[in-house]
């Protein structure tokens, strides 16, 4: 508990003013601008004073696919958001053992930060469908209001069914990011054909990709 509450950024300080945390949480396998503009939206919308990306550490929720390196994930998002003052790079999920499930995530912030500080759960909009199975949703809906991003043409009916099904309640705020026509899954797919991934993603995970050799194989 104590190394995680060293890595978070100290915000809050000013009991009288409430303070609005984004969590950007995803794989994040590789990160890429989709997920950079979405974050920056979110911040605008949402007057977010601060946005946390937070690589997802063990997800053994994936078992369709092995999942990049928690370190290589984590490194490649400090690349992208570094020239951002308002974006902070978090290892938070990386350095729990075990499974991290977003509930657990969101009772250790809500635990760390004073009562001014307000949580925000920024996903896709396709993690967030499932969102009423997730482990201890209903902490989730009374810890955090959620930010769904979805791309261009998503219907977000189906999800919005689901969630009033469930009988949970959830405060999701659903937004739109033309950007995220970018996804991982295309650019692992273009690494590993040889084809260009330029302006998809930052010069500099570019750079970490391929002195890596990510995504080749
Ligand atoms: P995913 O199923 O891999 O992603 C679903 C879709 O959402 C993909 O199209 C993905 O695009 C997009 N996406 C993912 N993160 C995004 C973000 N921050 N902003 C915009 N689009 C995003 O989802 P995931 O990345 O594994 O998980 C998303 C978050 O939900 C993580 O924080 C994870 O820990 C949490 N989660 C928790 C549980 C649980 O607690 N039981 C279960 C599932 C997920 P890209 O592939 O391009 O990113």
């Amino acid at each position: 508990m104590a190394r995680h509450e060293i890595q978070l950024p100290d915000i809050g300080g000013d009991p009288g003013r409430e303070c609005r945390l984004g969590i950007m949480g995803g794989t994040f396998d590789p990160i890429h601008y989709g997920h950079l503009v979405t974050a920056e939206q979110a911040r605008e919308a949402l007057a977010l004073d601060l946005v946390l990306f937070m690589p997802a550490g063990n997800p053994a929720f994936k078992q369709d696919r092995p999942v990049t390196d928690a370190e290589d994930r984590y490194a490649m998002t400090v690349l992208a958001t570094a020239a951002n003052p308002s974006f902070y790079a978090s290892r938070f999920e990386i350095d729990r053992s075990g499974v991290t499930y977003t509930a657990e995530t969101l009772k250790l912030l809500r635990a760390h930060y004073p009562d001014n500080v307000k949580l925000y759960f920024i996903t896709g909009a396709d993690a967030i469908i499932d969102i009423v199975t997730w482990h201890d949703a209903s902490s989730i809906a009374s810890l955090a209001t959620l930010i769904a991003a979805t791309r261009p043409g998503y219907d977000i009916s189906q999800a919005q069914a689901r969630i009033a099904q469930s009988g949970l309640d959830f405060d999701v705020r659903y937004i739109q990011i033309p950007a995220l026509a970018i996804s991982s899954t295309n650019i692992r797919d273009r690494v590993r054909l040889g084809k260009s991934i330029r302006y998809l993603t930052s010069e500099s995970v570019i750079g970490y990709m391929r002195k890596n050799r990510l995504y080749t194989v």
